[in-house]
């Protein structure tokens, strides 16, 4: 289910909303080689209405398979955002659509896993590699100088400094 923010219930109170947000729910609509989303997402989030806003903070926890680009092998991480903060203008050209009196959380959570999820992952700090040398076999260009290498991220960094 996705995590929908009620106006009129907010209107009488503030919400909280605990829980967890399937993997399909969150529709990241990509495939990477390092990172594997299985998963559910859990959440504990406080809502609540300001003047022409909502305001959404909490934490945020996403359990995800990752491939360490050094030494190939699987390991789990947790990407977790503590103290997340969402602000969603409701009125102006940024706002969302609004359904049965509801705004869709979900992809405002998503964008923000995304941007947070590791773009090298790596098993240890002082993983050795794979000959014991740091060899990076994935992704072996810095995100500065790939150039030609596009990610789904920096894709997301150049709309994020677009708008
Ligand atoms: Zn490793």
């Amino acid at each position: 289910m996705p995590i929908l923010l009620n106006l009129v219930v907010l209107e009488e109170s503030n919400q909280r909303l605990a829980g967890e947000l399937a993997v399909s729910d969150l529709e990241f609509g990509f495939e990477d080689e390092v990172v594997q989303f299985s998963k559910s997402l859990k959440y504990e989030l406080n809502a609540q209405l300001l003047d022409d806003s909502l305001l959404v903070t909490g934490d945020l926890a996403l359990p995800i398979g990752c491939t360490c680009v050094r030494c190939l092998r699987p390991f789990q991480q947790t990407v977790s955002l503590k103290n997340w903060a969402c602000h969603i203008p409701l009125k102006g050209e940024d706002r969302p659509p609004i359904i049965r009196d509801s705004v869709d959380l979900t992809p405002y959570i998503r964008e923000d896993i995304v941007l947070a999820l590791p773009t090298h992952p790596v098993c240890r700090d002082d993983c050795p590699g794979l000959t014991g040398k740091t060899s990076q076999t994935l992704r072996t260009a810095d995100k500065s100088k790939s150039g030609g290498i596009s990610s789904p991220w920096e894709e997301l960094n150049k709309l994020k400094l677009k708008s």
